[in-house]
């Protein structure tokens, strides 16, 4: 007799292959059960969804036979499936897609031998031997916020200013996890693996008596095979702390009890292709289910988000009361226990200094003083490349990229112009390609040439040594090759560089605890922006890069934070100064609610790309009037705005469009966007869309 299941399995974005696909096996599978699949002609792995039952209606003839079974593998619970479920439906993706993305490819590949023998327990189990990592003392705010967490149950947000250690409340928490219940795993995710060594080797040294293999990575660094092992060790339960990037939401983890999100706000736990999912969102949602599954009966699973200045989203849920406020104002300094105060911030404003400088006489002032007594400065510019745009002017050429509505930017080192956004280089012409003059000049400035101006402006400053300063530069183009960041960031610490040119890659994460100066040199940009996120992720970028400033006692004291600037008495600025971030909160929420955008309204941007903007934008326009037509937008309750180009209109010769659809309800929007996708597969089959390249809808969009 056979048994009939609905597989899922990987379909290709947008094919006619939405949901689980029915296959027939000889022995009963367990639903959550790994298989092996026949897709067409290739073979697949795909997860049993469900157990049809037995029906004599179905044509034996017509449904193919499930190829293998991953033994010994146990199935994946229930609450992964439901997490699974939750994220195809919520981000408007194919359950397939979803689930298949979640597992590690490699699965597919195993036979039975090599799984059984990857499943096999570490040999030493240590699990219950005591941590013999020596602890220093809390802080009264940790001491407290550890109590605090502890006796509530609701998702948790750890406001902790920079340096006021929150790594070690994250390491608490998981360690009473750990220790309360021996088979109780933990769920630890950081924005960047790459850009945290530290924060990993910690928690692989507090670990690290769990014994081996009980502490692993996941995240999109690993080689297929470390993820596969990683992966499988979570599964299997062997792994008692997962530490990861995004991806890792999905890890199967059977004894999940504590998620914690290091650095909430970050952008990078929103994935931005595929299912457009937030990681740190799911997490919240993730730790609810956990905690509601009936077959635990440990207690509620919890979930811990820290950050310094967390989105506007979290704070917003502490103050409506739904996520319990964890609050830890006061740094720590590392060596003498002493407390290391915030950097002084100082505003220069630009309106009253010189118009060519880029970086105004009272800040080279404060760099050259820096110099001269050994400390370190670090100046930002989120500008890569030496100039932005290379152009004539007698003839008024740029260097317009052929491919892309943007410029190429001039890079010194090599002689080149680079589009940054469809990587299209050439050699910069000897002369103006459209008049001839051999006089084109870069325009505007990038890190290149600010590592180059440096120099020149600090030629007759003198370290200590009397040697000149030391200048370095760190940015996506000296980080290519691997190993590069690190290596450069080991000289920084070990003291050899002076003064460290960057973008804000240098000002996440790092701890940087002989620098006394950090500087933003023109992030003006941000506060007129069209993105209405563009004010948070400034502010949130200054504070991260002043808490670079100084986490040291000995120079806290002197550390300064300068921002230069033609808006000194902007909001942002004031509250920068004040390091209030409960402030600029304020202020941000006051906007956002009276224009009902998030947390307040909620919001999906359609995209879509064709080889001419009027197919983009007709496309989009074309369904939303369809929507319109079928009554889809409910009683008014969700608005579809007319498609517009996106701020890069074209990107490697392809026009990109957009539409915004909003509304106060989240549940009114996700009913129309469910409804509305049908809809958008069936437009884009008419004929004058045929040339549309692709669409896709993201949920909940971080840029607008
Ligand atoms: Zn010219
Ligand atoms: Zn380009």
């Amino acid at each position: 007799m056979s048994n009939w299941l609905q597989i899922v399995v990987a379909a290709p974005a947008h094919s006619a292959i939405a949901g689980p696909l029915t296959y027939q096996s000889e022995s009963p599978l367990p639903v959550g059960s790994l298989v092996r699949v026949p897709l067409g002609r290739r073979e697949v792995l795909g997860v049993v969804w469900e157990i049809l039952p037995d029906s004599g209606a179905l044509l034996e003839m017509q449904t193919r036979h499930v190829a293998g079974v991953l033994e010994g593998l146990p199935p994946l619970s229930a609450t992964w499936r439901k997490l699974v479920q939750f994220t195809a439906g919520y981000y408007q993706r194919s359950l397939g897609e979803v689930a298949l993305a979640a597992l590690p490819p490699q699965l597919r590949d195993l036979s039975s031998v090599q799984l059984a023998r990857r499943l096999k327990r570490p040999v030493a189990d240590t699990s219950h031997a005591p941590s013999t990592a020596s602890l220093m003392a809390l802080s009264p705010e940790q001491t407290a916020a550890i109590a605090e967490f502890d006796v509530d149950t609701r998702p948790a947000l750890l406001f902790g200013a920079t340096g006021s250690g929150k790594t070690e409340v994250y390491l608490r928490a998981a360690a009473r996890v750990l220790e309360q219940d021996p088979a109780a795993q933990v769920l630890v995710m950081v924005p960047e693996i790459n850009l945290t060594p530290q924060l990993q080797s910690r928690f692989e040294e507090r670990f690290a008596h769990l014994g081996k293999e009980r502490v692993v990575a996941l995240h999109s660094g690993l080689t297929p095979a470390q993820r596969l092992k990683s992966w499988l060790a979570a599964h299997a339960g062997h792994a008692r702390l997962v530490l990861g990037t995004r991806m890792a939401v999905f890890a199967s983890m059977p004894n999940l009890r504590l998620l914690v999100v290091d650095e909430e706000h970050d952008p990078s736990y929103k994935q931005q292709e595929g299912a457009r999912y937030s990681a740190r969102d799911l997490a919240v949602y993730r730790a609810k289910i956990e905690t509601e599954d009936a077959t635990h009966d440990h207690g509620p699973c919890r979930v811990l988000l820290g950050s310094a200045t967390p989105s506007l989203e979290s704070w917003q849920a502490t103050l409506a009361g739904r996520y319990q406020r964890l609050t830890m104002s006061e740094r720590i300094a590392a060596d003498e226990g002493e407390q290391a105060s915030l950097p002084t911030v100082r505003r220069v404003d630009m309106n009253h200094q010189p118009k060519q400088g880029v970086i105004a006489p009272p800040l080279l002032d404060a760099i050259a003083q820096r110099v001269a007594r050994g400390e370190q400065s670090l100046i930002f510019l989120n500008r890569r490349g030496y100039a932005p745009v290379l152009a004539c002017h007698d003839c008024g050429w740029k260097s317009e990229c052929p491919h892309c509505s943007a410029f190429r930017v001039f890079h010194k080192i090599d002689r080149t112009l680079r589009c940054h956004h469809c990587g299209y280089t050439e050699r910069v012409p000897r002369a103006c390609p459209s008049c001839g003059n051999i006089d084109i000049a870069p325009v505007g400035r990038g890190t290149e040439r600010l590592e180059e101006h440096l120099a020149e402006l600090l030629a007759g400053v003198k370290r200590p040594d009397g040697e000149p300063p030391r200048i370095a530069r760190i940015d996506a183009d000296t980080t290519r090759l691997k190993g590069a960041l690190e290596s450069q960031l080991a000289s920084v610490h070990a003291g050899e560089i002076d003064v460290l040119v960057g973008t804000q890659m240098i000002a996440k994460g790092h701890d940087f605890r002989h620098i006394t100066l950090v500087a933003a040199i023109n992030p003006d940009g941000a506060l007129f922006s069209s993105d209405f996120r563009a004010p948070e992720r400034l502010f949130s970028l200054l504070m991260q890069a002043g808490g670079r400033a100084g986490r040291d006692a000995r120079h806290s004291g002197a550390s300064e934070m300068w921002v230069q600037t033609f808006h000194p008495a902007h909001p942002l600025f004031e509250a920068l100064k004040k390091h209030d971030y409960p402030g600029f909160a304020a202020q941000q929420l006051a906007e956002r609610e009276a224009a009902g955008m998030s947390p307040f309204g909620y919001s999906a941007l359609v995209r879509a790309e064709a080889r001419a903007q009027d197919v983009a934008q007709g496309f989009l326009n074309a369904a939303a009037a369809q929507a319109e037509a079928q009554q889809l937008t409910g009683d008014g309750q969700v608005t579809a705005y007319p498609a517009v180009p996106m701020t890069i209109q074209r990107v490697a010769n392809i026009e990109r469009a957009q539409m915004l659809v909003e509304s106060s309800s989240r549940a009114a929007l996700q009913r129309f966007l469910a409804a509305w996708q049908p809809v958008l597969f069936e437009t884009r089959q008419q004929a004058e869309f045929k040339s549309l390249i692709r669409w896709a809808i993201d949920v909940d969009p971080i840029a607008i």
